[in-house]
């Protein structure tokens, strides 16, 4: 790198993206200084440069995706691990590193994942139905179930939407399971309205889209569930499109056999992916999400994979290139620039427009259940809830704490949110 694109300090005149007009001005400027280099073991000597406009240095790492790493790792080869159903145990043995580097990588390459879905999005043209529903998996326990809610094309099964909730845990259980289950909740219990409020931000989503959509008129399809329709009246943009025919909320019921030519086809296929290619949502196995925020930062990654990646139709011929973006009719130079450098070229929160959903997982922003629980809790938890009622102080008094959980924030790493 000849040139710093830019200076990395926000608010600082030079903080300009180079994606946008005025940057051609700040390249025939002379903003910045050369200051020297270091050096490094693993990528040799690294320039270094200071904007003489706000001081600030950096050098030619600041704008890589590897800023601040010691090591190289290959993010296509954690990308694959992760699409094809290995957890983050196996990818660490497979590419010969620690858990935690594949979760700091993965993060990172998370956060430029939901940078190019959202680009991509932004400049496509609506050409097909829509199918809405809520993927159920858990986290952390089976008594903290959640719904990921997802926004799919009927014809072309590009992902458009994606949010994740946690939900209280229903059904039938036993006595003892109700026992830990009021234990649980009283650690942590999920807000009542969070289904509707986080399918209410789907549909802003979609309000969104009908702003560029040549589908007339344009179809959404979900299941029979109350909180759908709830959050479609309650949904105020919505209400033109729906009194004018413009939008069409077609329900049918889930029981319906699940073939290609149900409504729901489109939510069903991406159901059966999800189980197959995520290893934490895989069923019956030991396998699953720790944290909120991993297991949607893995999901995003996915989907990126899903859409811009992965073949149409596996039986389609090799040499046939459909992907799940040009069927929805996404244009290839789209593809192209909005995925552009996607594993080197580090992208900064402070040029993007994302969504609120986006947002959340770019700042880990998603609650984790029982984050900070102290050690053998849940144990002792499970222990007293099989001779009858659990109660919490005296499980704290075993276990010598104060309280069952330490307040521990959600990491995130400050280079992040420049
Ligand atoms: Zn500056």
């Amino acid at each position: 790198m000849r040139r710093p694109p830019f200076c990395p300090r926000r608010g600082c005149p030079c903080h300009i993206d180079p994606d946008s007009p005025e940057s051609a001005t700040l390249a025939r400027r002379r903003w910045f200084k050369r200051n020297g280099s270091y050096a490094t073991k693993v990528r040799g000597p690294i320039a270094r440069f200071k904007c003489l406009e706000c001081g600030r240095g950096f050098s030619t790492q600041t704008f890589s995706l590897d800023y601040f790493t010691k090591r190289i790792i290959d993010y296509d080869a954690v990308r694959r691990e992760l699409c094809s159903s290995s957890g983050v145990r196996a990818t660490s043995r497979s590419l010969g590193c620690s858990c935690d580097s594949v979760t700091n990588r993965t993060s990172r390459l998370a956060r430029q994942c939901v940078s190019a879905s959202s680009r991509l999005l932004s400049q496509m043209t609506l050409k097909e139905d829509l199918a809405a529903d809520g993927f159920e998996s858990f986290a952390v326990s089976q008594y903290f179930p959640n719904n990921i809610h997802i926004l799919v094309g009927s014809l072309s099964q590009l992902v458009y939407f994606c949010d994740s909730v946690t939900l209280r845990r229903s059904g039938r259980m036993t006595a003892l399971q109700k026992r830990i289950r009021e234990a649980l909740e009283a650690l942590y219990r999920p807000s009542p309205s969070a289904l509707t409020r986080s399918f209410r931000e789907l549909l802003a989503h979609l309000h969104e889209r009908l702003k560029r959509c040549e589908q007339d008129p344009l179809i959404l399809n979900t299941d029979k569930k109350l909180e759908y329709c709830r959050a479609l009246s309650s949904c105020k943009e919505l209400d033109e499109p729906l009194s004018s025919g413009r939008l069409v909320h077609a329900r049918t019921d889930s029981r319906r056999k699940r073939d290609k030519h149900n409504p729901l086809y489109a939510v069903n296929y991406m159901d059966r992916e999800f189980r197959k290619d995520l290893a934490e949502h895989v069923r019956e196995t030991v396998r699953f999400a720790r944290n909120v925020n991993h297991c949607m930062e893995r999901l995003w990654i996915y989907l990126l994979d899903h859409n811009t990646h992965k073949r149409y139709r596996i039986n389609d011929p090799v040499r046939v290139q459909r992907t799940h973006a040009l069927e929805a009719g996404v244009e290839e130079t789209t593809i192209a620039r909005a995925t552009a450098h996607l594993t080197t070229r580090r992208r900064f929160l402070s040029f993007e427009h994302l969504e609120p959903a986006a947002l959340r997982v770019w700042r880990r922003e998603y609650h984790t259940p029982l984050k900070g629980i102290v050690k053998g809790a849940l144990r002792t938890i499970n222990r007293q809830a099989r001779r009858g009622p659990v109660d919490l102080q005296t499980v704290c008094e075993k276990l010598g704490v104060e309280r069952l959980i330490e307040d521990v924030a959600q990491y995130l790493p400050r280079y992040a949110l420049a």
